[in-house]
């Protein structure tokens, strides 16, 4: 006899479930995963409040199944719970097996959910609603999602947008950020979002201003930028200008470069604040004129997160996407690395990202920037700057993603091939590890090569988290 098994629209919930279910040894065929805001006619089975007994699975399904859950499909809480059921009873491999039905569609919906996640945190647009006392201005946007993804989504805009206050809806739910908390009610319509104000037309001029011309790729563009989201893009309206202007900017551009004579120091100690604090020193880099990298790139890219994080990931350099946006790891490298903390469980609040090199250094080939790695007397020039990051953090452990992040700290002979995963105590930090940076995986052109690489990754941020962990526990 099949029963119902009724559960409110959350990883969370599932999990609590099918903990139960697993501990009685209840097989899939047995049961029917109802959201709770649907009806069924079938018998409710009675769970246990109590805990379960615990079982092991392996760590990545859980990183991988809270963004299944938020797949738009009813199906996908039974799929999830037939996974678990096989995981635990024999099948430990059935991640790796490609060829899987379940395994094939389990990763499908991942990859459609993280695609949604990614474009929710591209076109979500803000417009400012002034209050009536005077006081500070809401913000509000509007956004319709493929799928449940705003609870996985919402800190990303709670760590970018932390000063302001702000709302989210979407037509499943919202979530309110009052500079303390976020909370989340029901969703709303479209015609319920406040429309239009002077937060457009800034939007309107940034992305005029960020727009790279060389880089135009329409196929992409459209790809990127989905005709669906246009309505609630204010800087839809200026891409036809930009298109028709594109190919005058790019000769504008390439004249500019040529024409930049640089003038450098040879070290960026020469433009370091006199007061070493993460505010002054955000500052002071725009000025920083230490190499001749700053003569090409759009602006000096500087660490983000708390000051009192415990942890801070070094990356190699900003790249493309970072170098228009100012900020690290916002591209695909930075969603890469998101994605895996989350699934080892690193609280992405808790982490403070930054580069070994500050400007982003690239050779322009036809129409592309195409990364450059920077030299020894860029790196050196540029180490004052991740020297005082590390001075003011004073974090307990540091991560070295890729070999130019790891000479910068470990010195030259250091090699992440050979001691990758492995701690070092140094005068900077207790703890610091190298590993591999997140973009050699995606420039991995063999899938096989690539799963096993991203495994290696898992495996080394997994050693972070424990370590956090008992460092926490023991604090
Ligand atoms: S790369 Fe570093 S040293 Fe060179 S100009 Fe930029 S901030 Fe200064």
């Amino acid at each position: 006899m099949t029963n119902a098994v009724h559960i409110q629209r959350s990883f969370e919930a599932w999990r609590d479930a099918a903990r139960k279910l697993i501990a009685l040894d209840v097989p899939p065929d047995a049961i029917a995963w109802i959201d709770d805001d649907s009806s069924s006619l079938l018998p409710e089975l009675d769970l246990p409040d109590a805990a379960p007994s615990a079982f092991q699975v392996p760590a990545e399904f859980v990183g991988f199944s809270r963004l299944v859950a938020c797949f738009r499909d009813p199906q996908r809480w039974a799929l999830l719970y037939r996974m678990l059921w096989r995981l635990t009873h024999g099948e430990k491999q059935l991640l790796q097996d490609a060829t899987d039905d379940d395994t094939h569609r389990f990763f499908a919906m991942h990859r459609k959910v993280r695609l949604d996640r990614h474009k929710m945190t591209a076109f979500v647009r803000f417009r400012a609603v002034q209050s009536e006392d005077g006081s500070e201005p809401h913000y509000i946007a509007w956004h319709r999602p493929d799928h449940f993804i705003l609870r996985l989504t919402a800190p990303f805009f709670q760590r970018r947008f932390a000063s302001m206050k702000w709302t989210i809806l979407t037509p499943d739910e919202s979530v309110t950020w009052d500079g303390t908390d976020l909370r989340f009610s029901e969703g709303v319509p479209a015609s319920q979002a406040p429309a239009g104000d002077e937060l457009e037309t800034l939007w309107r001029t940034y992305y005029a201003n960020s727009f790279n011309p060389a880089r135009l790729n329409l196929k992409m563009m459209r790809r990127e930028m989905p005709v669906r989201h246009w309505a609630t893009l204010p800087e839809t309206e200026v891409i036809d200008d930009l298109i028709r202007e594109a190919p005058r900017r790019v000769e504008e551009m390439v004249k500019k470069q040529t024409a930049t004579k640089c003038k450098s120091t040879g070290s960026a100690a020469d433009f370091l604040p006199p007061r070493i604090s993460l505010p002054q020193l955000r500052d002071a880099i725009q000025g920083c004129r230490g190499c001749d990298l700053y003569c090409n790139a759009t602006q000096a890219v500087f660490g983000e997160g708390p000051k009192d994080a415990s942890i801070i990931f070094v990356g190699e350099q900003p790249g493309d996407q970072e170098d228009l946006a100012g900020k690290p790891f916002v591209g695909p490298s930075g969603h890469l690395l998101d994605e895996v903390m989350e699934e080892v469980g690193i609280p992405r609040d808790e982490v403070y990202v930054t580069n070994a090199v500050k400007h982003f250094k690239f050779e322009p080939r036809g129409t592309r920037r195409i990364h450059a790695k920077p030299n020894a007397r860029e790196m050196a020039a540029c180490k004052p700057w991740l020297a005082s990051e590390i001075s003011v953090i004073k974090p307990e452990i540091v991560v070295c993603l890729g070999s130019t992040a790891a000479q910068q700290l470990l010195g030259k002979q250091f090699r992440v091939t050979k001691s990758r995963g492995e701690w070092i105590k140094t005068d900077f930090a207790p703890r610091v590890m190298a590993t591999v940076h997140p973009s050699s995986l995606l420039r991995m052109p063999d899938h096989d090569a690539r799963v096993q690489a991203r495994k290696m990754f898992t495996h080394d941020l997994n050693l972070v988290a424990k370590a956090l962990r008992k460092m926490k526990a023991s604090a």
